[in-house]
């Protein structure tokens, strides 16, 4: 009809709910890299009528995965930042895996919280970010707070299907993030294999340089149809990328073609 039409769309705002502190665990401050793990409750009750009936223990929260956001935003300013989850709701607690920025607004909020302290966010959806399930064998990927995301992955892989952790920190001394948990991932072999690269310890390496270390079995498991999950920072994921497509060379694949395939998930910040 010739009459020109301008769309606008205006995303309904996420809905948000309030949140305790419960528990935070430092690590990072001797190497300039202050992150904490911090773990929340949920204050309002998710349940349906059926659920309060049948589960009255406590509240639970709203539904989410490992791998989902958590958006927060720091007082005096409306702008939400995203986190990653580490926990999914089936965990019973929300997590977040976060690292203090210089002068960062929402990273300093987060981390100036005590336990019993109360903040408010929302959760956002990241169906793009998650592992493939079945025997499918898993290569996670992450460097500093990339670590969070795959940590719940490893946690909820209770059927022990093969999952592989490269993840690289500054000191193991200082900022080796869930150290303990994964020791007992490990243990109870719902971690397959741990290798790890600090950069600044006597060894001076980076997460590349542990997968080119493997880099004959890392191939060997992407052609029996292994799935790569990468999380963290946009520089250490442009140089996985790069690592990952020297090593699948010899076998005339890589990693663009994983993409296409869903083998290859990054969630980069
Ligand atoms: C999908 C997604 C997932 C994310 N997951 C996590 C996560 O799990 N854990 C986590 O810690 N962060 C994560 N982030 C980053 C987070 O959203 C914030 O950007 C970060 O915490 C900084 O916010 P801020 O308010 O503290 O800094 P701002 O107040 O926004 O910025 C203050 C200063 O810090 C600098 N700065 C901000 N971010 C960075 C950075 N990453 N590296 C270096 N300098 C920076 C800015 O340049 C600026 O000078 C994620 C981001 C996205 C988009």
């Amino acid at each position: 009809m010739g009459i020109s039409l301008a769309l606008t769309h205006n995303p309904a705002p996420a809905a948000t709910a309030e949140f305790e502190l419960v528990e935070r665990v430092d690590y990072g401050v001797a190497v300039n890299a202050p992150t904490s793990i911090l773990r929340f409750r949920p204050l309002q009750d998710y349940r349906n009528l059926w659920q309060v009936l049948f589960f009255r223990n406590r509240p639970h929260l709203p539904s989410f995965e490992a791998g989902d956001l958590f958006g927060v935003a720091p007082s005096g300013d409306n702008t939400a930042r995203l986190n990653s989850l580490a926990s999914s709701a089936s965990d019973g607690q929300l997590e977040i895996c976060v690292r203090k920025q210089t002068n960062g607004l929402c990273s300093g909020y987060l981390h100036s919280l005590k336990p019993g302290d109360r903040i408010t966010g929302f959760i956002q959806q990241n169906p793009g970010f998650r592992p493939a399930g079945g025997a499918t064998p898993i290569i996670l990927v992450g460097a500093g707070t990339g670590i969070g995301p795959l940590a719940g992955f490893i946690r909820k892989n209770t059927d022990l299907n093969p999952m592989y952790l490269y993840w690289g920190g500054r000191n193991s001394q200082s900022d080796f993030l869930y150290q303990p948990e994964l020791g007992g991932y490990l243990d109870d072999h719902r971690l397959t294999g741990l290798n790890t690269a600090f950069s600044r310890s006597a060894e001076k390496t980076y997460v590349q340089d542990a997968i080119m270390a493997d880099e004959t079995v890392l191939r060997q498991l992407i052609e029996k149809g292994a799935q790569v999950m990468v999380c963290g920072g946009r520089d250490m994921a442009s140089g996985v990328s790069q690592v990952f497509n020297s090593i699948l060379k010899p076998s005339h694949m890589d990693v663009d073609e994983l993409r296409a395939e869903g083998r290859y998930l990054e969630d980069v910040y």
